[in-house]
């Protein structure tokens, strides 16, 4: 992992909720949640769109954030659930102000044409029963490199600051309403046994048949970690959860705009009868990490990388660590005015890169390139190294459609790329629901360092 290497995956995304934002005129997020925390939006016997139940408030019973509300907000017209989602009056509000829940995965992922690709077709994949693993999403056909295989929208998406807010008990209370209100809460519930493996007996607290406690297992085992507007938020999503990790997966998730919906793509091209995989864990860690990391979800990886013999794994590990420490080396020897090695370093970095399989990381690898050339005045080679990263973004489908794309000059292309400061992706372990404020998952290790001369 570089200063670099992961962030233009979250940074990307996170360019794109901006964008969205911006078009909407929507900025006062912050201004919000000043002097009226305890506003009440909804007043009763009015139930405003885009919600189908009348909010449902608790107030906090913590000392750190006492009498602070949330509520519940439910919206089934959406989905093929409905979406219910906890969290402040103030940021439901902007969450109506974004027409968060017109948030169509169509327009994020698809051309018309592959939209109805995607409907009118069989899916291109099939979920079915795998040894030890509950179930697994498996192609029916082969799937292309980048070709978007599925796509789903969150049935719950759970504010992670309840869990400072309240007690677990009150906080499970509060998720089991919120799958309730749902139009198919059977759905979610049916989750429950779709990972196996998970021992739900590890979680301490737990009093077993206590409300709530099914759906809280569900959400933390298959969660992924969103940030909108500054909060974050926990997303339950139905049928890409169906997903098993692997520690080098084949496929990669995307978040719409706004974050309610997901696609899954894939990294390269994937033959018929193949399981399709996503990492739960933030890529490019060694396998001792990876084993320890993967214990919150309780199963062992058998993925092709964890089972390699014992001298690949370590000549694995070892690359690994490399590559972690590049960003760091080549800052140090920018600094130091070696511009040369830093430059070559740089490059090295991207075999290695592509030696453990970690394409991910090439957007950033690229960016990075570009970024020094840039600074050492060469801009021919920038632009040519920006153009790489440019072209890789756009093919995995970080810089939006056609449309979007235009909307980006290479100026503020290579502005941005390096200032990445989303965390989007990854599952969110148990350890956060104590606070533990782990970052694995939040996804992206959040990555500010520049590269200045
Ligand atoms: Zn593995």
């Amino acid at each position: 992992m570089g200063l670099l290497s992961q962030s233009a995956f979250a940074f990307f995304a996170a360019a794109r909720l901006r964008t969205a934002w911006a078009a909407l005129g929507v900025v006062a997020f912050d201004k919000l949640l000043q002097g009226n925390s305890q506003q009440t939006v909804f007043s009763q016997n009015d139930i405003p769109d885009p919600w189908s139940h009348e909010p449902s408030c608790f107030r906090s019973t913590s000392i750190a954030t006492a009498g602070k509300q949330f509520c519940i907000y439910t919206a089934n017209t959406t989905g093929p659930t409905g979406v219910s989602i906890i969290t402040t009056p103030e940021a439901a509000q902007t969450i109506e102000e974004l027409q968060f829940l017109d948030d169509n995965p169509l327009d994020n992922f698809l051309t018309h044409q592959q939209a109805q690709e995607l409907f009118t077709k069989d899916p291109p994949y099939e979920v079915r029963k795998v040894e030890g693993k509950g179930l697994g999403v498996f192609a029916t056909r082969k799937i292309l490199k980048y070709e978007t295989v599925m796509i789903d929208q969150a049935s719950v998406v759970e504010d992670m600051e309840i869990e400072k807010a309240f007690s677990a008990q009150e906080a499970r209370t509060m998720l089991a309403q919120a799958v309730n209100q749902l139009r198919r809460p059977q759905i979610v519930r049916a989750m429950s046994s779709d990972h196996g493996g998970h021992d739900s007996s590890d979680t301490e607290d737990d009093d077993d048949d206590g409300e709530g406690k099914l759906e809280t297992d569900i959400m933390l085992t298959n969660a992924y970690g969103s940030e909108v507007t500054g909060r974050k938020f926990r997303n339950l999503f139905p049928l890409i959860s169906r997903i098993n990790h692997a520690c080098s997966p084949n496929s990669y998730v995307l978040f719409s705009r706004a974050g309610i919906s997901m696609a899954i793509k894939t990294y390269r091209d994937i033959e018929a009868g193949e399981e399709l995989s996503v990492s739960y864990l933030t890529l490019g860690q060694t396998f001792a990490h990876r084993t320890h990391a993967l214990r919150r979800w309780g199963f062992t990886c058998t993925c092709s990388l964890c089972t390699l013999p014992s001298t690949a794994k370590a000549e694995s590990d070892l690359r690994r660590s490399l590559i972690a420490q590049s960003d760091s080396k080549i800052l140090e020897m920018w600094n130091a005015d070696k511009y040369s090695d830093a430059i070559g370093l740089a490059i090295e970095g991207i075999q290695m890169i592509k030696d453990e399989g970690l394409e991910h990381f090439l957007t950033d690898q690229y960016a990075l390139l570009a970024k020094l050339w840039m600074l050492a005045g060469e801009r021919k080679k920038a632009e040519a190294w920006a153009r790489k990263s440019w072209d890789m973004l756009a093919g995995m489908g970080y810089l939006g459609n056609e449309d979007e794309q235009e909307m980006w000059d290479m100026e503020t292309f290579l502005e941005r790329v390096g200032s990445g400061a989303m965390k989007a992706v990854n599952r969110v372990p148990a350890s956060l629901r104590d606070g533990g404020g782990s970052k694995e998952g939040l996804g992206v290790d959040e990555r500010l360092v520049e590269v200045q001369k």
